[in-house]
């Protein structure tokens, strides 16, 4: 007996659940590429790094940036490290502290010493040019799959498979008929993004950014908007009467009173002193005194904050 097809990253082709629609009613990529593409070519935010002026290290800083933080927060970080830091050589000349210090309130400051490492590399390896090579890319410290990926298709209009929160929630939808897709990337969503991707090497790069702005703007986590959505004739979710998530319960976004918020006040204080600060400046911003330690170690052994033999911390140096 032949188990029943359910819709998966692996087996797109199949019915969506509570579908009686057969496996030939999926959306295939070359149905969707089109009105994606027409759709973004005139939906597009206008946003600087999408500019030909921003270049490959504009590309860059920007993605580092958009990682886990929204474009209205980055917009205003992006252009002042730009007008800092024009090229990756001029990063690299600075100390990772400052680098820390301009990332400000963006959150997850490792991003910010990971992109100085990175900065440095270019500079060393590549006479100061992001390389355009995906492996190249990859090679760089700091850099994962994603990153490298993204710059090498919207720096440089590469073919790759670019798999953000947003473009594998359209996948999900679209294709496998989920309202949203596993907490973690699979590989059956990469084998699926490499399914769905143009063979033009052009197109391709077209569509790795409309496919993940349709997910940024019209079908977002909590209000699909699918009366302005390109592909809404198409999509296996809707098609299917938008079945309940029925995969495990999805990750909160809880701040407060996490290390993570108490880590935030520690940098924060080092962000805006520049000289050392002694302990006591620091034991001010959070009341409990063993997630204090606990954040502080965080950081010290991140590579973010940096303790002296005279008991005070700054950021790092080097
Ligand atoms: S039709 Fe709705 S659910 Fe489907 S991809 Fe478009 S916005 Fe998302």
């Amino acid at each position: 007996m032949t188990a029943p097809t359910k819709p998966s990253p692996d087996n797109p082709a199949a019915p969506a659940p509570g579908s009686d629609r057969g496996a030939g009613h999926t959306p295939s990529g070359t149905a969707l590429h089109s009105p994606v593409i027409g759709w973004f070519d005139e939906h597009a935010r206008d946003l600087p790094w999408r500019r030909p002026e921003a270049g490959a290290w504009g590309v860059m800083v920007s993605e580092f940036m958009l990682q886990q933080t929204p474009v209205n927060r980055v917009l205003p970080v992006y252009e002042q490290w730009l007008v800092r830091w024009p090229r990756p050589a001029d990063l690299a000349a600075e100390a990772p502290g400052e680098a820390v210090r301009a990332w400000g309130r963006l959150g997850y400051p490792r991003r910010a010493l990971r992109l100085h490492g990175a900065a440095a590399a270019i500079t060393e390896r590549h006479g100061g040019d992001v390389p355009s090579d995906h492996a190249q890319l990859l090679a760089l410290p700091g850099i994962g799959e994603y990153t490298a990926a993204a710059v090498a298709s919207f720096a440089h209009g590469r073919r790759h498979a670019v798999l953000d929160t947003n473009v594998r929630r359209v996948f999900a939808r679209a294709v496998t008929g989920v309202r949203y897709p596993p907490n973690a990337t699979t590989a059956a969503e990469r084998r699926l993004a490499r399914a769905l991707l143009p063979e033009e090497e052009a197109t391709a790069a077209r569509w790795a950014a409309a496919s993940m702005e349709l997910g940024a703007l019209v079908c977002t986590a909590r209000n699909e908007a699918c009366h302005r959505c390109p592909i809404a004739a198409q999509c296996a979710w809707r098609l299917a009467g938008k079945p309940e998530h029925e995969g495990p319960p999805r990750r909160g976004q809880t701040y407060a009173g996490t290390d993570r918020q108490v880590r935030g006040r520690l940098l924060a204080v080092l962000r805006e002193a520049h000289t050392p600060v002694p302990q006591s400046a620091l034991d001010r911003v959070w009341h409990e005194p063993v997630q204090r330690a606990r954040a502080l170690d965080g950081l010290v052994s991140d590579g973010l904050v940096e303790p002296l033999a005279d008991g005070r911390y700054r950021l790092p140096l080097s």
